[in-house]
């Protein structure tokens, strides 16, 4: 319970910025952000009891319709109370999610704040940098999405000065909100499909690096419609370009001590094992960081326009190798699986979990493999004994559904919607007649 004159205090701070509403924000289940405003007197009740919502309007709850625990209360993290700088007059405040005067055990939050107990309770955090790829798309005459500037077509988009500078107007509006946020920012580039870019602030501890990214797709979304784009975190919009990824790189710290460093090698003992239980847990962990339909079309090996898509598809780690799952650093791991449409939370404590399992199993990781793996032939993936990631949501959601350490971790109700609401998905997806089954059907028998 915080104490009163913490509310009393803030509150005046944020009234002498010019504050005069609260946006208390949480994220549901499927990632996206959730909320409501309340005049800044409020403030008090937001931090002592939550703002209340009804329990089933939210995706993934589970809740009731009636009772108790109907209600869902998302109540103010005092820490994270800040002036929205693209939304003058408005503070966001990041919510955990509670249910009859406890913390529920369902909100993404929660569940990635137990995990972050669980470090803690090692006397350890994990210090991550989340990346998000998007797009920047409208709809052209005909309803079909497009890359935002029709100008931006060359045949190797990568780090394109024209077309960045072209979406100039957003970017340096977004770069700008962002820092007045406190955030600090590393770089922006155009990526490697059309209409698609990158941002990078710098890493935090996990928990604060989630919210920052759910307030970086806040504004995101925001500016984009005031520059007349819309800002997608779709993971593949095109066929035949890159998709958009969502990288996480992941230290671990005791103190000061980085626990992944290692004088004669690149990774620790500890960290090798931290990557093991990551590794090992692939196809269940694909499920909360790469949990669309669409997913599923970015973790193919194959070609794009450019010459290769660079996202991983193949089981395994290697230093530097943009071309695994796993690509080793000094010091720390970039796990290249998460897609832009991830749940931050969520894919955090799974990597968590598994990573705190494969440390406490003493797993071995097996062989780096320093090769380009998208020039390896699939017989020759197979004879090396690297697995293949789940080729699509519906194997992804199954590998998830018996896998019980990520189980544990989401607890029972989360990892139950979690798996109801994306089956579903998939066999909606699945029951759906394309355009491309009438391309090539329709006539052909
Ligand atoms: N867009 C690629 C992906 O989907 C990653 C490109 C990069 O390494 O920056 O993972
Ligand atoms: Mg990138």
């Amino acid at each position: 319970m915080p104490d009163p004159t913490t509310a009393q205090v803030l509150q005046e701070k944020l009234a002498k910025q010019g504050v005069h509403t609260l946006l208390a924000q949480f994220t549901d289940l499927l990632g996206v952000a959730r909320g409501k405003y309340l005049p800044l007197a409020q403030l008090g009740t937001l931090l002592r009891g939550g703002a209340g919502f009804s329990g089933t309007s939210i995706a993934g709850t589970g809740l009731p319709r009636s009772g108790a625990r109907s209600e869902y209360y998302g109540r103010g993290d005092a820490a994270t109370a800040q002036a929205l700088p693209w939304m003058p007059g408005y503070a966001r405040v990041v919510c955990d999610g509670h249910v009859d005067g406890e913390p529920f055990e369902a909100c993404p939050r929660q569940i990635l704040r137990r995990q972050v107990e669980r470090l803690a309770a090692r006397g350890w955090t994990l210090q991550v940098g989340m990346e998000p790829e998007f797009f920047l798309l409208r709809r052209d005459a005909a309803g079909q999405w497009q890359p935002v500037d029709p100008l931006d077509r060359s045949d190797k988009p990568s780090y394109d000065l024209k077309a960045l500078a072209r979406q100039g107007g957003f970017l340096d509006a977004l770069n700008q909100a962002l820092l007045d946020a406190g955030m600090e920012l590393l770089q922006t580039d155009h990526e490697d499909a059309h209409g698609q870019f990158e941002v990078n602030f710098s890493h935090a501890d996990v928990l604060t690096t989630a919210d920052r990214l759910m307030l970086f797709k806040m504004a995101a979304h925001t500016l984009a419609e005031h520059h007349g784009a819309s800002f997608s975190m779709m993971p593949k919009p095109f066929a035949n370009q890159p998709g958009s990824g969502l990288h996480f790189h992941v230290s671990l710290w005791k103190g000061e001590e980085n626990l992944f460093a290692d004088d004669h090698a690149e990774l620790s003992e500890l960290g090798r094992s931290f990557i093991a239980g990551v590794l090992g847990r692939s196809a269940a962990l694909c499920a909360l960081a790469a949990p669309t339909v669409n997913s599923y079309k970015r973790l193919v090996v194959g070609e794009s326009l450019s010459g290769t898509s660079w996202a991983p598809a193949y089981v395994a780690h290697g230093f530097n190798n943009r071309t695994a799952l796993v690509r080793t650093l000094r010091g720390r791991f970039e796990w290249r699986l998460p897609d832009a449409a991830a749940n931050p939370y969520l894919a955090a404590a799974g990597l968590i979990a598994a990573g705190l399992d494969g440390v406490d199993r003493h797993l071995d990781p097996g062989p780096a493999r320093p090769d380009d793996l998208f020039e390896w032939p699939l017989q020759r993936i197979r004879a090396e004994g690297i697995p293949v990631l789940p080729q699509s949501l519906g194997e992804a959601v199954e590998a998830l559904e018996r896998d019980s350490v990520l189980a544990q971790a989401l607890g029972a109700a989360a990892h139950g919607e979690f798996v109801r609401l994306k089956r579903a998905e998939w066999t909606a997806y699945a029951r759906h007649v394309s355009a491309w089954e009438f391309e090539r059907y329709a006539t052909a028998f």
